[in-house]
């Protein structure tokens, strides 16, 4: 299995090092060729307004929304949530529009930079031990999105999605390439 990791921005390195890990061929894309072959794609966390605008001077936007459209499996982490989603709740900035969901950048406050947490994952018999780093959360979902996991906002005590599946697009708000769980990739090698 040949999987790709959108290398223009952010920890790209650390995908590739899972899914080597888990035996397939890893290869970093940065032009639209780099997209043919693949059997999947990461889009990795880092910043998404840097993802976006480098991807738009790279030509990559309209490439990566009909392979992913087509049916390319994706993954998406943190700031890869933001650029997949179709809006971003306050900010403009270039998405791919392709996950009917809208996103709050840094959701869990500037002060809370970083987080890590035990999360209960519909479909995984034990939590994922979750990193957020200035996190996005899910503010609204489309009707054909599963949300795979949720937190809740101390604040108002509402639910917020950060990890959701639509077909074969996955998206969490936290950094599963940072921890030695490999479950989230091993998600995206069966959907593909
Ligand atoms: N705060 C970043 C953004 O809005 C995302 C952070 C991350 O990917 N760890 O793009």
């Amino acid at each position: 299995m040949r999987i790709g990791a959108l290398a223009l921005q952010g920890d790209f390195r650390e995908h590739l090092a899972v899914v080597r890990k888990l035996g397939a061929e890893g290869v970093e894309v940065r032009t639209p060729e780099e997209l043919a072959d693949l059997d999947a794609l990461i889009i990795p966390g880092g910043e998404s307004t840097t993802i976006g605008r480098l991807a738009t001077i790279y030509g990559l936007i309209d490439p990566l929304r009909e392979r992913i459209v087509a049916g390319l499996p994706v993954l998406g982490t943190c700031a890869g949530m933001i650029f997949l989603a179709a809006a971003t709740k306050r900010y403009e900035q270039p998405q791919l529009e392709v996950l009917d969901v809208v996103v709050e950048r840094n959701a869990f406050g500037r002060q809370v930079d970083s987080f890590e947490a035990d999360l209960a994952v519909a479909g995984l018999a034990d939590p994922v031990h979750a990193v957020f780093i200035r996190a996005p959360w899910i503010h609204k979902v489309g009707s054909d999105v599963d949300v795979l996991a949720a937190v809740t906002d101390p604040g108002t005590g509402e639910e917020h999605p950060v990890f959701v599946r639509q077909g074969r697009i996955l998206a969490t708000s936290f950094h599963p390439e940072l921890t030695e769980d490999t479950r989230i990739h091993e998600l995206l090698m069966e959907v593909s």
